[in-house]
């Protein structure tokens, strides 16, 4: 084999239509793949991932560029080759594929029948061993009729696997299956290639599956965005872990940063989030905006550590209704609670119309200053730092109130500017918070119009 790659893939453009209905599909694919690696393909609905993924299967003739398989050139190959090619490969399919008349067993045969070597005793013997490594002992015998979406699924793999291809290629395994099951046939997926040194290519836009991967890239309209991919797992791993957020996965992630490393980590978020929502569709998952508080609520746990203070609080601007919104204030017993207080009371309201910070040392002797919020939450304010943040258009849009700097002194400059910097990092992501707000009120209305 000429070099390390399993799969290389040098300057692919893709066309569907003639004439004047011909339409560029892919632009201008590099992508190389190491032995091994599991790479997740990302990328809104029509973007071309399956287009890329069925010519990479050498389903579909390449029409330009050059696409080399275990070292062979698939541009242009005889039909034999492409057939040797193509037993090399498992390939599973978004629903399953899985001949409805056959039952499990017979379903993977199928994959085995044509490998002449092999008696039909053995081919039944390596079937039903695939079949219990996907956890399918009980079910062998059924037709696909008589099993649950994730065990037909689990099929599927097992028909993809069992001829120990080095490649695997998933077009949405995981579409058309509920949360858990999704996330088992994946697992599978993943120890199967793992175990057989597999490589393997999923198209998925499910973020809940993305830290199986070795890395992420992405197609937008047809092109790739290998460089954000590194990033994307990073934040998807975040992610991830934020789903979890009992499980101090996410507070060790972050905890061991210095400020400088912190800023940093802040900044890549913010950068690639408006990526990560439009690639993963985040916005059609109804738990977002609560993954979305949860983010917040980590941020603020560790700016607090890196300030020294005792608690950092953000409020949202809601100029419509002249309000603010606290998107993680803490209550009597250490839960979350939502405040809401008017745009021109407290300190926080001070900040948010004026657009002017303060540093106040002794709150309790600032006519500003609004004691019923720590008379409703039970704490005592000693100190306050209040920043404004601004949108692009530098209105402010949510202000960020830093309390009680550790030992009984006030913030200072230095605090201010850290601040500043860090809350400044935060904007595309508490911008989202409210787009996702306003969103979910259009969809009530939708729906309110709909019936
Ligand atoms: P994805 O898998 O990311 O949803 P596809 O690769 O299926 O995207 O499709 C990419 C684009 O190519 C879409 O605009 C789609 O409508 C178009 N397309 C896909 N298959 C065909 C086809 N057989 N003929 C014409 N257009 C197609
Ligand atoms: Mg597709």
């Amino acid at each position: 084999m000429e070099t390390s790659y399993i799969i290389k893939i040098d300057n692919v453009n893709h066309y569907y239509g003639r004439g004047s209905l011909r339409k560029q599909t892919l632009f201008d694919i590099n992508l190389t793949v190491k032995s091994g690696e599991i790479i997740i393909l990302a990328g809104p609905s029509g973007s071309g991932k399956t287009t890329l993924l069925t010519l990479i299967a050498g389903l579909r003739s390449i029409q330009q560029g050059s696409i080399k398989i275990l070292g062979t050139e698939i541009f242009k190959a005889s039909n034999q080759k492409l057939l040797q090619l193509r037993r090399q490969l498992g390939y599973i399919f978004q629903d399953h594929n899985l001949v409805p008349f056959l039952n499990a067993v017979q379903n993977v045969e199928t994959s085995l029948s044509l490998n002449k070597e092999l008696s039909k005793k053995e081919i039944r013997r390596k079937a039903e061993m695939i079949l219990e490594e996907v956890g399918l002992e009980q079910h062998m015998y059924r037709n696909p009729n008589q099993l649950s979406g994730g065990q037909k699924q689990r099929v599927a793999i097992a028909r993809a696997l069992v001829t120990e291809p080095k490649i695997v290629l998933a077009d949405e395994p995981t579409a058309s299956l509920d949360k858990n099951s999704g996330r088992d046939v994946v697992d599978i997926i993943q120890r199967l290639a793992k175990q057989r040194g597999c490589t393997v290519v999923l198209v998925t836009h499910d973020n809940r599956i993305l830290n199986i991967a070795d890395r992420i890239i992405s197609l937008e309209d047809g092109r790739l965005s290998v460089s954000k991919g590194e990033l994307l797992l990073d934040i998807s791993n975040f992610m991830s872990a934020v789903n979890d957020i009992e499980s101090n996965q996410i507070n060790s992630m972050i905890a061991n940063l210095n400020s400088q490393e912190f800023a940093d980590f802040l900044n890549k978020l913010n950068r690639e989030f408006k990526q990560l929502l439009q690639t993963l569709n985040l916005f059609k998952d109804h738990s977002f905006n609560n993954k979305i508080d949860k983010i917040i609520k980590v941020i603020s746990v560790k700016i607090a550590q890196v300030i020294k203070a005792e608690q950092v609080t953000f409020f949202i601007v809601d100029s419509e209704r002249q309000e603010l919104w606290s998107k993680n204030a803490i209550g009597l017993n250490r839960e979350l609670i939502s405040i809401r207080i008017p745009f021109n009371t407290g300190i926080a309201g001070y900040v948010a119309s004026t657009g002017r910070s303060v540093n106040i040392p002794d709150p309790y002797n600032d006519p500003r200053f609004n004691r019923k919020i720590d008379l409703e939450t039970g704490f005592k304010t000693k100190n306050i730092l209040c920043l404004p943040i601004f949108n692009s258009q530098q209105e402010v849009f949510a202000v960020a109130q830093i309390l009680n700097k550790a030992g009984d002194i006030p913030f200072d400059s230095e605090d201010e500017q850290k601040i500043f910097l860090l809350t400044k990092s935060l904007g595309v992501i508490l911008e989202t918070s409210i787009l996702y707000i306003q969103q979910i009120s259009l969809w009530r209305e939708e729906e309110f119009f709909e019936s």
